[in-house]
């Protein structure tokens, strides 16, 4: 059933190129919300979400600007969470962005990244690396919200790699010596977050976690049993094995599948927005449950 909201985007009846993934400076992507919304119109996308980590804030002028380019819109964050130890991202969509749950919630998660960025900062000291988490703060477009990105930014900078990819592959990533534990959100919390305000809950790039093929079973039944609805099966990070393999658990758990560029900026992403193979035909886009 179409909405009114979709009936005044003025969206194709079948969406046929959505990206439910990128990120804008009200995270670690590069271009503010209105510009990733015209390039995202620009690369013929004609339903959009901008996905910025643990942020509600570029969602206004995001929509603002989509609806100018014609194109169809619905709110969008990337919820950071740790499930057995595993940092995890869920997706999501269509929510209402005046929760008082999903807000504070993400309020919550931001200032517990500034306090992991201290200790970020703390440890690469300790190997003679001193005073990143200051550089770091140079590199940060949303003052309240700090990433790996921006160290990895700030480190390049300096010279301690050639590019942000080498700069995670070293100190970045868990057992190099920049990587603190942290507390992320729950499973459970942040799908109940996401549920509580209208949305659906999706899990993000399923293809980069370190986990078992019993363990990612297992994360999905649990996912499922929250009140997970859907999973990412085509995105930027996912080679054409990747999307065989993660149709078939999207078809074994019912899942709805979404499509996402996971777009940055120009200079640091996997693709550009829209730039997506399609969906597997058989599969249940995401998209139905939310326009
Ligand atoms: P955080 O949420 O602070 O842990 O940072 C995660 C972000 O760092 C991701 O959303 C990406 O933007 C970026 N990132 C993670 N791994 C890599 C990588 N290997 N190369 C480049 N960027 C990465
Ligand atoms: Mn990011
Ligand atoms: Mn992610
Ligand atoms: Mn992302």
């Amino acid at each position: 059933m179409l909405n009114s909201s979709f009936a005044f985007n003025r969206l194709p009846v079948t969406p046929a190129n959505f990206d439910f993934h990128c990120h804008s400076i009200v995270s670690d992507g590069f271009l503010p919300p209105a510009v990733v919304a015209q390039r995202a119109a620009g690369n013929g996308v004609d339903l959009w979400a901008l996905t910025d980590h643990d942020d509600l804030g570029g969602l206004a002028e995001a929509r603002a600007a989509a609806e100018a380019a014609g194109m169809g819109f619905v709110n969008g964050v990337e919820i950071s969470i740790e499930w057995r130890g595993v940092p995890i991202h869920v997706v999501g969509l269509g929510f209402d962005a005046a929760s008082p749950a999903l807000t504070g919630g993400l309020d919550e998660l931001r200032l517990g990244r500034v306090e992991r960025a201290r200790r970020m900062g703390d440890a690469l000291a300790a190997i003679g690396i001193p005073g990143v988490y200051e550089g770091a703060l140079t590199f940060v477009t949303n003052p309240s919200l700090i990433s790996r990105a921006h160290f990895a930014r700030y480190m390049v900078s300096i010279n301690i790699a050639r590019d942000v990819s080498g700069i995670f592959q070293h100190y970045l990533t868990p057992g190099k010596p920049g990587y603190v534990d942290h507390r992320w959100a729950t499973l459970e919390d942040a799908v109940g977050w996401i549920t509580s305000a209208g949305g659906v809950a999706v899990v993000a790039h399923p293809g980069r976690y370190k986990m078992s093929g019993a363990d990612m079973r297992r994360f999905l039944g649990d996912f499922k049993d929250v009140g997970g609805q859907g999973i990412e099966v085509t995105c930027g990070s996912h080679s054409p094995d990747h999307i065989m393999h993660f149709a078939r658990l999207a078809r074994h758990h019912a899942f709805h599948a979404s499509r996402g560029s996971d777009f940055h900026g120009p200079e640091e992403s996997y693709v550009d927005l829209g730039r997506l193979p399609p969906l597997p035909e058989d599969l249940k886009p995401i998209w139905r449950l939310v326009i």
